[in-house]
């Protein structure tokens, strides 16, 4: 390849195109643009930054290197704290089975008709209408 057919190639590997897709924009080989991508794997930018979950800031990640969702082990240990709390708050729904009869509690869910799944199977095998479950 040229000097210049390398420069448009990685640049368009770098906007995250696929090497049939840049050989077909460039009229260059498949198989050499794929070579070429091998030799050169370019990290696009969202894959070399990450933002941190818990406070937002940008986390600079090594390639090669496992993603890293938090900047550090006190924003992990609070998003994760935050988190486990929005799901205790959650509504709960107190639903009486149409099947069994029993009552039951649905977590977050207001659609729910049953209250297990054998339920739900024993309406669908009467013909029951299944919403949920
Ligand atoms: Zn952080
Ligand atoms: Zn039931």
């Amino acid at each position: 390849m040229t000097t210049e057919e390398i420069q448009i190639v990685s640049s368009l590997q770098q906007q995250g195109l696929g090497y049939k897709k840049i050989a077909s924009l460039t009229g260059i080989s498949a198989n050499t643009v794929k070579a070429y991508c091998r030799r050169h794997r370019v990290l696009s930018a969202d894959e070399l930054q990450a933002f941190c979950r818990g406070c937002g800031k940008p986390i600079q990640r090594i390639p090669q290197a496992k993603p890293r969702q938090f900047c550090s082990d006190a924003c992990r240990m609070r998003f994760w704290n935050s988190h486990r709390d929005e799901i205790r708050h959650r509504a709960v729904y107190t639903f009486c089975c149409p099947c069994c009869g029993k009552e039951f509690q649905s977590f977050g869910n207001p659609n729910r008709k049953y209250c297990s799944r054998e339920c739900v199977a024993n309406a669908r095998r009467k013909g029951g209408v299944i919403d949920g479950g």
